[in-house]
């Protein structure tokens, strides 16, 4: 980022599957920011209570306090003063947090948003694709394949639950490459339709859902 805008919002997006590290990019563009003295708020859903009630914790427990809220509207209420908003955890506040944050970057304010691109067996997970169309910045991280060493951009999770959000950490997801990922294995109605030695494209087992 060599030419940053001046006198305008604008929104930067951070992406990509679990454990690829998105939540330690958004802390270290919020703390730089606060090391500048610039006012940044922290919001992040209430739904995800993994590590704590009001921090932003990254999976290699960084830190940042956040406030927890229910409706991404919340957010305009807060944000009055602040220069930079972080949104953590964003694939969970739904389609409506995209006309807050546009308000919020209409408004002269540096928006980060961090979320997961995909969902369990591989479909954009709204509001992230939309956002990432509408953001000034986007970076997509890539994690590691657990079962491979690819580059990953997966999250594969390891319960069988039809649910499309489960929260859970290493013990109910791991980062996958297109070739080990098997969105069949995730889902409990779908065990048994495909051979584990190979996995359907993510299209495909969108069809029979
Ligand atoms: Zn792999």
């Amino acid at each position: 980022m060599h030419h940053l805008p001046r006198d305008t919002g604008w929104l930067e997006v951070i992406t990509g599957c679990m454990f690829s590290g998105k939540t330690e990019e958004l802390i270290r563009r919020l703390n730089r920011a606060r090391y500048a003295r610039q006012k940044v708020l922290i919001f992040k859903p209430r739904i995800d209570a993994r590590y704590s009630e009001s921090s932003v914790v990254s999976h290699s427990k960084q830190e940042l306090v956040a406030i927890a809220i229910d409706d991404a509207s919340e957010m305009l209420s807060h944000a009055l003063d602040a220069e930079v908003i972080g949104v953590d955890e964003a694939q969970f506040f739904g389609d409506k947090l995209v006309s807050v944050v546009e308000r919020l970057a209409n408004a002269g304010k540096r928006v980060v948003i961090a979320g997961l691109d995909q969902d369990y067996l591989g479909r954009p997970f709204a509001p992230i694709p939309h956002l990432m169309a509408v953001a000034e910045y986007v970076t997509k991280n890539l994690a590691i394949c657990v079962r491979c060493g690819n580059p990953a951009d997966r999250s594969q999770r390891l319960v069988a639950r039809d649910a499309t959000v489960v929260v859970g950490g290493t013990e109910t997801y791991e980062a996958r490459c297109r070739r080990c990922f098997d969105p069949s294995s995730a889902t409990a109605g779908q065990r048994d339709l495909f051979a584990p030695s190979e996995p359907p494209p993510a299209a495909i087992a969108d069809q029979r859902i």
